[in-house]
């Protein structure tokens, strides 16, 4: 295709806003989809997507549509709209010349609608502002408008405004795609080089590398390097999406396609990464490549033992189709075998949980979230603890521990509600600004305390209304110390916390209480204790009885007294032992999951 007859962009908006439902109306106005065959979020291929209504995975399809009698190829790119997935939407648009902005006439500009835009910038998208969802009763299209406006510049009268739900307006967005959005530029003589904006496991046909056509071309059967590894492999097939696969003779500049190397994991195929030719290579790789690296940790536990070989064929399993996924055994004294994971953010996190609950039907237990520290022991040592059992004895120098640029949008009538959350959570304010009706508020804040039900309580101080994005800032030196639950003064591996230490004694004494409550009681006294180090800084008792369930019974009716040992013995089975004292593992979970 003549590059001047392309235009690629992207649909970016807060997550709810109605990307999913404006790209399937286009599939249908443009005829890439035929109306028999169309059915709702067409592009979220994933079971969860659709059921949570969010886009995980990326996905571009080629759509073709006419104006003033030339045929254009417009190549939409629908990128992830959550901040743990953030280096998947830069990547995405590093692939675009133009984006659209798309806010809910109902709700206005929130905390997602700003990063990406700001992403879009950086990138130097050309931004058409879209107001979506004007069929609502709750409209107010004259209001969002002004909000866009003041954020971009321009005449709010001049901001399109359609319903992905009835399709009006969509066919004037998409003419004004074509005029506004600029024609991709290259040189088709270089040597070739590709970016690939995602990478999607495919158990028939392997791994499927999504790429943008910078410079040069690839053709089917030649031999392609992975320019951040120096990896050949050959380029088995070559097409486009619109919207299934559709194999092409080959990619130039400006198109945007998909190739299968019949490699089996994404981590041969990088997102981020530049592909070139191994007969003419380039010699730089396109800017922007970075590793996925994991920012919060977790311990999944099968809940029974032996489903452990199973969780880890699992865990092998979706590692094939997520490069950011890291995990590694742990054993735990309250939860048995396990694995330590990592992930990109909570979201994540969840979704990786979830996933292996119903594709591998596994009944899992899932530590609390925690971040990367780096301590410094007296003696000079550097550690590296993602978890908190791992956190070094003995006398600490220093701890550093990962910061985040957090941005709050809300009503301003909850600017004080926030300021509040914030601060207790060892925020400092950056900055603040209104936008009409909204304030956005940035705060730097300790990573830690985000991952900690931080946006639980937004939500709650906000009536729903708050919405937040994150991204890393580096890390700080903080006053943090490890409390440890003793049983008996034997240590509970999986209830080890860093916190801070204005807050140690208050995870402490929560702890303890909850476990106080969930342990049943033991034929001797049991101490529950919270410690720094030697020093127990909380402590309750669990007070001793005598065991005996036959004495309920009398000596009478034998066949009920046989019932309740079995229903003992049953209860037995899934019992774990901490030091003496018998922990129910329910107890355990309980107490993990807060409820
Ligand atoms: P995404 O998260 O941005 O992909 O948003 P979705 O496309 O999944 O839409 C979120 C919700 O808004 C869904 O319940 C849609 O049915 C609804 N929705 C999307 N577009 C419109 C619209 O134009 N009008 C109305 N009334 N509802 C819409
Ligand atoms: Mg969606």
């Amino acid at each position: 295709t003549d590059p001047a007859k392309i235009r690629n962009f992207c649909i970016i908006a807060h997550i709810d806003h109605g990307k999913s439902t404006l790209a399937d109306r286009m599939l249908q106005v443009t005829g890439t989809v035929p109306d028999r065959e169309m059915r709702a979020q067409y592009l979220d291929r994933m079971d969860i997507e659709r059921e949570r209504g969010i886009t995980i995975k990326s996905q571009a399809v080629r759509m073709p549509w006419d104006v003033g009698g030339d045929s254009y190829a417009l190549n939409m790119i629908d990128t992830p709209g959550h901040v743990d997935f953030s280096y998947e939407v830069s990547r995405s648009l590093a692939a675009c010349e133009g984006a659209i902005l798309l806010v809910d006439a109902a709700q206005g500009i929130e905390a997602q609608t700003l990063a990406n835009l700001y992403l879009a910038m950086e990138n130097d998208l050309e931004i058409i502002p879209v107001l979506n969802k004007i069929d609502l009763p709750a409209a107010d299209p004259e209001r969002v408008s002004r909000e866009i406006a003041d954020l971009i510049g321009g005449d709010p009268d001049d901001i399109l405004k359609v319903s992905g739900k009835t399709g009006a307006g969509v066919e004037e967005l998409l003419d004004r795609v074509v005029e506004r959005i600029p024609a991709p530029v290259g040189n088709a003589d270089a040597p070739a080089r590709a970016m690939i904006f995602d990478s999607v496991y495919d158990s028939y046909r392997g791994v499927v590398t999504y790429v943008r056509m910078i410079d040069g071309r690839l053709t089917p059967r030649e031999k392609i390097r992975m320019m951040s590894t120096g990896a050949d492999h050959e380029a088995l097939e070559i097409g486009v999406s619109s919207p299934e696969p559709v194999p092409s003779k080959g990619l130039s500049v400006g198109e945007v396609g998909y190739l299968i190397t019949g490699v089996k994991d994404v981590r041969q195929s990088k997102v981020g990464d530049t592909i070139t030719g191994k007969m003419n290579p380039a010699e730089e790789p396109l800017p922007g490549y970075t590793d996925p690296k994991p920012m919060v940790f977790s311990g999944l536990y099968p809940l029974d033992g032996s489903d452990y070989p199973i969780l880890r064929e699992a865990l092998d399993k979706l590692k094939l189709s997520d490069a950011a996924l890291q995990y590694e055994p742990e054993t735990s004294v309250a939860l048995g075998f396990g694995f330590r994971c990592g992930f990109l953010g909570l979201l994540h996190l969840e979704i990786i949980s979830e996933r292996l609950r119903r594709e591998f039907d596994l009944d899992l237990i899932a530590t609390a979230p925690s971040v990367i520290y780096e301590v410094t022991t007296d003696d000079g040592k550097e550690v590296t603890v993602t978890n908190p059992s791992e956190y070094p004895d003995g006398k600490i120098a220093a701890v550093r521990e990962p910061v985040v640029k957090t941005a709050i949008l809300a009503p301003k009538d909850y600017v004080g509600a926030i300021m509040e959350l914030c601060q207790s959570r060892r925020g400092s304010l950056l900055g603040m600004e209104y936008l009409g009706e909204r304030v956005e508020l940035r705060y730097s804040m300790p990573l830690g305390e985000i991952v900690f039900d931080f946006f639980d309580h937004l939500k709650s101080r906000t009536q729903g209304y708050a919405s937040l994005d994150y991204e890393p800032m580096g890390d700080q030196e903080a006053d943090l110390v490890k409390v440890d639950i003793l049983l008996q003064g034997d240590k509970v591996d999986a209830f080890s916390a860093i916190v801070h230490r204005d807050n140690a004694y208050h995870y402490g004494t929560m702890m303890a209480e909850r476990l106080r409550k969930l342990i049943p009681r033991q034929q001797f006294e049991v101490p529950i204790q919270a410690a720094i180090g030697a020093r127990v800084i909380a402590r309750e008792t669990i007070r001793a009885i005598r065991k005996d369930v036959l004495a309920k019974c009398y000596g009478g009716d034998i066949s009920r007294k046989r019932k309740l040992l079995e229903k003992q013995k049953e209860g037995k089975k899934r019992m774990k032992m901490v030091g003496r004292v018998e922990v129910p593992q329910e107890a355990f979970i309980a107490a993990l999951s807060g409820d």
